[in-house]
Order: structure tokens, then sequence, then C-alpha cells
């Protein structure tokens, strides 16, 4: 071979050698990747597990369920209630009742009412409800007197139990807002209060008169809300250590 033929065998053996040192290198390289890649997915479903972990249901303290005066009737059409200078029993409720929830929710009760809703559940639909829902512990059913009704608060009631939450509600409106206090009426006629469908403890409460007290409903409604609210959770509570 002469000198020329030496080093065309050299070179190529070189470029050969190159070759395959270079395929080696790319290949450990991308083994690296893949090994780095597999731990980092390991480390990622250890961190966020496959199955999500079940969200428990919130405790509550008490459920209990809180109706505003009127709103739809059975026929499925709008119920004003009484109605006095443009006011409507139905609407005037609304606040207070907005007021009593929103009190009662933030001190751990839950709360079915028709009181964001615009007042949108007929009567018959809430009786249902309390049928099948037997963890409710009391209702609440708010509403006014008409226009030539006397002035003042007038719970009404039918049983001893009822009588107490009754009390409750008024003692605690009454130490909230001036009112005159007409006291608590028995009642034999009311679904509120004697509908076998209602399981729990409930008072239908007039909170006053839609003339006379109309500025007291009008204007102090969030207060007169709350109060009926602590009312409730006053009776609530002592029954709850009476237990
Ligand atoms: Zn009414």
């Amino acid at each position: 071979m002469t000198k020329k033929q030496i080093l065309i065998v050299v070179l190529a053996f070189v470029c050969v050698v190159a070759a395959f040192a270079t395929t080696l290198f790319v290949t450990m390289v991308n083994n690296k990747k893949e090994e780095e890649k597999a731990a980092r997915a390991t480390a990622q479903s250890e961190l966020q597990p496959l199955e999500p972990t079940e969200q428990k249901p919130k405790e509550y303290d008490y459920h209990v369920c809180i109706e505003t005066g009127h709103g739809i009737d059975a026929q499925g059409k709008w119920d004003t209630g009484c109605t006095w200078n443009g006011y409507e029993e139905a609407k005037l409720m609304i606040p207070i009742t907005q007021a009593m929830s929103d009190y009662l929710t933030a001190h751990n009760v839950d709360v079915y009412t028709d009181a964001f809703s615009e007042n949108d559940r007929n009567l018959d639909v809430t009786l249902d409800y309390l049928d099948t829902h037997e963890e409710i512990d009391a209702f609440v059913n708010v509403h006014c007197d008409y226009g030539n009704a006397a002035s003042g608060t007038m719970p009404l009631y039918n049983t001893d139990e009822q009588k107490k939450l009754a009390e409750c509600l008024n003692q605690a409106v009454h130490e909230a807002i001036d009112i005159p206090d007409r006291g608590l009426q028995y009642r034999t006629d009311l679904e509120t209060l004697c509908n076998p469908k209602v399981h729990c403890t409930s008072c239908l409460f007039e909170t006053g008169s839609i003339s006379s007290d109309n500025e007291i409903l009008t204007n102090q409604a969030k207060a007169y809300g709350e109060a009926l609210a602590k009312g409730l959770l006053n009776y609530l509570n002592q029954q709850h250590t009476a237990q």
C-alpha cells in the first residue's frame, strides 16, 4: 500500500469510530432523559392520588325551614297576602326572612327557605319537603297582619312545644324592636301548625300590622329578621341541652 492508501484507511477507521461514539452518546443521553421523566411521573402520582378523596358533608348544628308568608298560591299564581297602601305582605316579609336566614347560616345552621328566590314557593311544597326531611329541627312561617289589625307581634301556636318556640321568638323580637306585644295566640286552623306533614316544632309569627307597624317592618327589617333568628337559636339550644 502507498502512503496515500494507508492515510485513507486510517481516516475511514477514525470516521467509523467517531460515528459509533456519537450514536452511543446520543442513546445514553436519551435514556437518561427517559429515566428522569419516569421519575417525575412517579413523584407526581405519589403527590396526587388517582382517586379523589371523598368530600365530607358539612356538619350543621341545626337544620331549619324559614318560610316567607304567601308568595305563590296552590294554583301557582302570585299571592300578595294582605295589602295596604301599595305594600304587599308577600314582598314586605322578604327582607326579614333574608336577614333571619343570613344570621342562621352564619351561625352554622342549615336553612331551607324561599327568602332568596322572591318568595316563589307555595306552602304545599314546603309541607312536602318537611314530610320527607326528618332532619329539620324547626319551621318558622313569617307573616304580617292586615291593615285594620292592632299594632304589635302575635306568634301563633297549637301545641305546648310550639308555644315554647313562639315564646322564644317573641322574647327575642321585643329585646331588639320597639313594638307592642299582642301576646301568643292558640290556633287550630293553620297548616303551619297542624298539618301532619310537619314533624318538627313550628310557629307562624305575625310580625305586626301592615299599616300601623309598616315603618318598623320596612326600615328595621334586618334587625327584625336577626332577632327572630336569635329567638329560634335560643329555642334550639334549650331543646338541645334539655335532651
Ligand atoms: Zn299572612
